[in-house]
């Protein structure tokens, strides 16, 4: 499921639905959770254990803060749909809106891939500002309260042990405190407890898929010319275990990465972190870490050892009042970026699921649907991802043949501005991956590459029709 084959969020769709709702976990996929919930319950109220103050910060419960965050058109036109004034306010922040057209350059399969045909908006900023771009808006509706510093620690259960009624957690002043709820939303992201909780609860884990890819993410700021809006990846593609991007993001900055699969971790040391930079196969980010000054010398790391999806369609038993979203249900190779468009499309399939049939039978519905989104994803990561043979884990079926024909796509994408275009709109989870194989883009994919003989023989043969054409031309004149 992607952008295109999803109906844009309406909240005239959905009434009253029940009392209150909590959501646990503040983030991303929590606080989209509760601008949907908004519309059916009186009262959302979040549980977040940071502390999170009315401006854009980074905090320990999302380590990953401290690193680039590319926003997918798939998240930003959900983000537009739900909070009307997001990117207006983004903007106003620092945020950029770049063109993924001409300010995005993107190196694979040994070269850049050519400048799509049309304009490709995009927000460009830091994690934090996204993150608190939407708390301003999601605290701004008024049956919506953010209760940070509270730690959740249990959900409450009915007497029959089939129905979540709320939640147990330790308030802000540290007394242990209880609030009841008609649903609860889990959002605590890759660390959620819901899984052991079912367990110990008698209730069946979901079954789930681990494929470990051994990643460090390294991360440095420098500064950044105001004028230079540049946006580059390079993503490491076997048997080169090395990627790196830069992202311009507020305040003249760049966010710059260096990452290494398979256990290549990239340095936190200033010196070795150049060196790095300068092992990859394009100048670009080695010249810019030695030209620019840096912001600090801190480098923050980041280990990620392995994509995880835990199958929740697949439990037959599942509680009542209860549902899970975001990264508690899926996390994902975090180089292709896609986390925040996914934990925004989980919300809004919770509110289709809200709008078609209430809170009776929600979990198992929303489920179902939430897998759409994670079966492309994980399908486009995850398949990226066994293109390494290093990598382990189960394989999606097809992939070796799906990374062959993607990995030819790509070297013709260096010359064709057409395929360059339909890649980027299914890696911005805008168009579905089938579009990939649309008989217009399966035949420009085999078509001779620019490079063959049999097409520099058929560039000649229709240079040398045409001067002959205009040497005629030009004496019967
Ligand atoms: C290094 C890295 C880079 C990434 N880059 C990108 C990118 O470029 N683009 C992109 O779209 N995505 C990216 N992602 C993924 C993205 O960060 C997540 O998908 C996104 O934040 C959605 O996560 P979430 O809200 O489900 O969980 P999280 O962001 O992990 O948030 C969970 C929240 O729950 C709170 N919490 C946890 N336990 C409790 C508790 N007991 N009580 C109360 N609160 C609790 C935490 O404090 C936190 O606020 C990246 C991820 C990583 C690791």
């Amino acid at each position: 499921m992607t952008l295109a084959t999803v109906d844009r969020y309406d909240q005239e769709q959905v009434s009253a639905i029940g009392d209150r709702a909590v959501v646990v976990g503040g983030s991303m996929a929590g606080l989209c959770a509760a601008r949907v919930l908004a519309d059916g319950f009186d009262e959302v109220v979040i549980i977040e254990r940071d502390s999170l103050p009315d401006e854009p910060v980074t905090h320990d419960g999302v380590p990953q803060s401290t690193h680039p965050h590319i926003m997918q058109e798939a998240g930003r036109a959900t983000l537009e749909d739900f909070f009307p004034g997001f990117g207006e306010k983004l903007l106003s922040e620092g945020g950029l809106l770049i063109d993924g057209s001409t300010e995005v350059k993107s190196y694979d399969e040994g070269g850049f891939t050519a400048n799509p045909e049309s304009r490709l908006p995009m927000y460009s900023s830091s994690r934090a500002l996204f993150e608190w771009v939407v708390r301003w808006h999601v605290t701004r509706i008024e049956n919506v309260s953010l209760r940070d510093e509270c730690q959740f620690s249990d959900y409450l259960l009915d007497n029959s042990e089939t129905a979540v009624t709320g939640v147990a957690f330790r308030d802000e002043q540290g007394a242990e405190t209880t609030l009841a709820a008609d649903l609860v939303v889990d959002a605590t992201g890759r660390t959620s407890r819901t899984p052991q909780w079912l367990e110990d609860h008698g209730y069946e884990a979901p079954p789930v898929d681990e494929v470990e890819v051994d990643l460090t993410y390294s991360t440095i700021q420098i500064e950044r010319p105001p004028d230079d809006r540049r946006l580059f990846f390079d993503l490491p593609s076997s048997p080169r275990t090395r990627g790196s991007a830069f992202i311009p993001i507020e305040e003249n900055r760049w966010e710059v990465i260096m990452s290494g699969v398979h256990g290549d971790a990239a340095p936190a040391d200033k010196e070795k972190y150049v060196e790095f930079a300068e092992s990859l196969p394009v100048d670009e980010l080695g010249e810019l870490v030695k030209s620019q000054s840096w912001v600090s010398d801190e480098i923050h790391q980041y280990p990620f050892p392995a994509n995880r999806r835990q199958h929740y369609e697949q439990v037959d038993d599942f509680p009542d009042g209860l549902v899970v979203t975001g990264d508690a249900i899926a996390s994902f190779n975090p180089i292709y970026g896609q986390g925040m468009a996914v934990a925004a499309l989980d919300a809004l399939l919770l509110h289709h699921c809200l709008a078609d049939g209430g809170r009776a039978n929600l979990a198992p519905r929303f489920f179902k649907r939430a897998a759409e989104t994670i079966d492309t994803v994980w399908m486009l990561g995850v398949g990226a991802d066994f293109d390494f043979p290093q990598t382990t884990g189960p394989k999606p079926f097809g992939t070796d043949l799906v990374n062959r024909y993607v990995a030819r796509l790509t070297r013709q994408a260096h010359s064709d501005r057409v395929l360059s275009e339909v890649f980027a709109r299914v890696l911005r989870l805008e168009q579905p991956p089938t579009t990939l194989f649309r008989p217009n883009v399966v035949w420009r994919v085999f078509l001779p590459s620019p490079q063959s003989s049999l097409t520099r023989y058929l560039t000649l043969a229709r240079q040398r029709t045409s001067s002959t054409a205009s040497i005629s031309q030009s004496r019967s004149h």
